[in-house]
């Protein structure tokens, strides 16, 4: 998924005052978090409404450390091998955090490092609306800093997604109400029955849209 870089490595502001040790993605509390790398999870650490907040330390296969911070919900344990790829768990808001967001960061030997050249994957590896509606039932959208990435999520990105979500929990009444049309229409003929029943789910497409 494009995500919005909102803070990056080193800046010193009020909220970082020795400077900011990764970067940070605009990314909407519940959206799945992948590893970037096969590895091993280091620690899974808790600070309550400190620092990172929930987070995982996974010990990547070249030995540096990708840190994953403010994260609602962690699916791994300490110890559990990583493929590149897995989901590690949900992004949130936890920590000293203004906003709900993804803190990545980078350790080699012990010292943070500028996780930047990771950025676009970090994000790729970030899940999509679908994604998070198959994790939390809901779709809403981030923020895309693109004019492209705006205008896929104001028009047809956007509404696929909701469309499929939405065709899909409507089915079961759409399947109740196109048997009912079925046997009403078998009164008449077969072949009008079967029309009716693909007309049902058009129209029910076409009223969800
Ligand atoms: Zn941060």
């Amino acid at each position: 998924m494009k995500v919005r870089i909102t803070g990056r490595y080193g800046e010193v502001d009020y909220l970082h005052p020795k400077g900011h040790t990764g970067i940070d993605f605009g990314i909407e509390e519940g959206t799945p978090l992948r590893s970037v790398f096969d590895g091993v999870v280091e620690k899974v650490v808790d600070y309550g409404s400190e620092n990172i907040g929930k987070g995982v330390l996974v010990r990547f296969e070249d030995g540096t450390t990708g840190i994953y911070g403010h994260m609602s919900k962690i699916f791994v344990e300490k110890g559990q091998k990583i493929t590149e790829g897995q989901t590690l768990g949900l992004s949130g808001n936890t920590g000293f955090s203004t906003a709900e967001h993804l803190h990545f960061g980078l350790k080699e030997n012990g010292h943070f490092i500028d996780p930047t050249p990771l950025a676009d994957k970090v994000g790729e590896y970030a899940g999509s609306a679908w994604d998070r509606f198959l994790y939390n039932g809901n779709v809403t959208n981030n923020d895309y800093p693109t004019v492209w990435g705006w205008i896929y999520e104001k028009t047809f990105g956007n509404r696929i997604e909701h469309f499929v979500t939405d065709y899909i929990s409507a089915f079961p009444l759409l399947a109740v109400v196109s048997l009912g049309v079925f046997g009403l229409c078998n009164m008449f003929s077969r072949s009008f029955a079967k029309w009716g029943v693909i007309i049902t789910f058009i129209l029910g497409g076409l009223a969800i849209l």
